[in-house]
């Protein structure tokens, strides 16, 4: 754990295991942190406090400048942690560490437009100045999906505001948050400014987090159930709150699109990560005048698709995080077969040669998805692509509606009239039209309705981590 400047283990020190999930053997062990840790770091945060906001946006951006020129010059060595404990193919990492990069060069320029405002008055005496401050100690938890895009897009805008972080990672990805921990000391970020806690288990790092009185602002992405309970209880002490959370996203072809193009995005965008993304499409919903065209290429393209550890060359698709995962995305597929789903492709655990050592599922296409099946409702969190064929486009929006989840949605079609519509109608906060990546650094990126509170990235990043003043000046 990485504490007021300090390398530290736990209590009596205790540790956890980390795990290969393509293999299942251990990496390593590495601290397991209890409450007390998380009040320690929380202190050394609020120390570190007064003398980081005092700094000037400047000085804040070269920090974040210096951690972003490490993170390119560690690429490789930080992928490769990163494949090795959380399982996506090395090609995936790179360009997720790149990602993660970017974020720390965005949130340092928009460092320096954290622009107030004068506004007029009613009154000929009166001034108004407002300004933006940093809340102050801010306390993130992370997930295990994107263990270090997570990390960035959070501590970034944190860092860049003026406020000291500490960081609960993922128990399934602590070693790649070690790593950009040491990229931050070696970046010169005084003590106490970004502190790191490592748990088995989380529930005593978030109590501390959501009760004490010194974190002022609670940033969360993981299930939407923790997030919730989280968020319910942070609430309860006035926290400010960010949640990035669950989706269930819809992906609609419409009669005019190209089905070819079509398909290969959904492969691409269906199967990254294994299908462990917030904004994977779980709803496909197809054209039936398309159909046919789409599923030939999808399934083509799918079965070509080869498992393994990323870390070997040619393997193009990783395990899952766990046994629990394998088993719920099999509990899915069963179940829609069971409602009369088609299985063109896939369709269970892979267990050939060493993949049963790991957390295999087979990349699986399933046809004739509807309403009343598990995998129309629950986030798969899988490498399972459920294709709903339709035939009413006066239909589709209100399907594609049809969740208590809003965060991505993708929409392919030829009609810019028909795409705008779509555009305008889901209740989603990121949609792709024609496109499978709407996620950048400089674009906002957050949910609706379940999916969460709140957005990072971009303009309005930044703002999750200040506060508004305003100053009523009598002259
Ligand atoms: P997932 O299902 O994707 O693993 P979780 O919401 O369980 O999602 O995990 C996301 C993050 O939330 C992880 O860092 C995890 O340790 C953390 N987490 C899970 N439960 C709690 C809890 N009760 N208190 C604080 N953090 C938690």
């Amino acid at each position: 754990m990485y504490i007021n400047g300090n390398w530290a283990a736990a209590a009596d020190n205790a540790s956890f295991e980390v795990l290969n999930p393509a293999d299942g053997s251990v990496i390593t062990q590495v601290p397991d942190g209890d409450g007390a840790a998380a009040r320690a770091a929380i202190d050394a945060a609020a120390e570190a406090f007064p003398a980081w906001r005092q700094t000037t946006a400047y000085q804040r951006a070269e920090f974040l400048m210096r951690a972003h020129a490490l993170m390119l010059e560690r690429q490789e060595a930080l992928a490769r942690v990163l494949t090795e404990e959380q399982g996506k193919p090395l090609r995936a990492a790179m360009t997720e560490v790149r990602y993660a990069a970017d974020f720390l060069a965005w949130f340092a320029e928009e460092a320096k437009r954290v622009y107030g405002e004068v506004i007029p008055s009613a009154r000929a005496d009166q001034r108004f100045i407002v300004l933006h401050q940093p809340v102050g100690v801010v306390a993130a938890i992370t997930p295990w999906n994107y263990p270090i895009s997570m990390i960035t897009r959070k501590l970034g805008p944190a860092l860049a505001a003026g406020c000291t972080v500490v960081l609960k990672p993922a128990e399934a990805t602590p070693l790649t948050a070690i790593e950009t921990f040491k990229l931050f000391e070696d970046a010169g970020l005084p003590p106490g400014v970004v502190n790191l806690v490592t748990a088995g288990d989380p529930r005593p790092i978030g109590d501390e987090f959501v009760t004490n009185p010194k974190v002022r602002k609670l940033t969360f992405t993981g299930s939407t159930a923790v997030g919730k309970m989280l968020a319910g209880r942070a609430a309860a002490n006035m926290k400010r709150v960010s949640c990035e959370l669950g989706g269930h996203a819809p992906f609609i072809v419409l009669a005019d699109a190209d089905p070819e193009h079509a398909a290969k995005g959904l492969q691409l965008v269906k199967f990254l990560n294994t299908g462990q993304a917030c904004i994977s499409p779980n709803r496909i919903y197809v054209h039936r005048g398309v159909l046919d065209g789409f599923l030939d290429t999808l399934t083509g393209r799918v079965a070509r698709m080869r498992a393994g550890s990323g870390l070997e060359d040619g393997v193009t698709i990783g395990p899952l995080v766990n046994q629990a995962a394998v088993d719920k995305v099999d509990n899915q597929v069963r179940d829609a077969v069971g409602h009369g789903a088609e299985v063109l492709c896939g369709g269970g655990p892979l267990t050939e040669g060493d993949l049963d050592k790991g957390f295999f599922y087979a990349p699986t296409v399933l046809n004739g998805v509807s309403q009343e099946m598990l995998i129309y409702r629950e986030e798969t969190f899988g490498p399972v692509a459920a294709v709903v064929p339709f035939e009413d486009e006066a239909e589709v929006l209100a399907m594609a509606n049809d969740t208590h989840y809003g965060l991505a949605a993708y929409i392919y079609s030829q009609n810019l009239s028909k795409a705008m519509r779509l555009f305008e109608g889901l209740e989603f906060g990121i949609v792709g039209i024609n496109d499978i990546n709407p996620a950048s650094a400089a674009a906002p990126f957050g949910g609706m309705k379940d999916s969460g509170i709140g957005r990072e990235g971009s303009r309005e990043g930044i703002h999750e981590y200040l506060e508004t003043k305003v100053g009523g000046f009598s002259i």
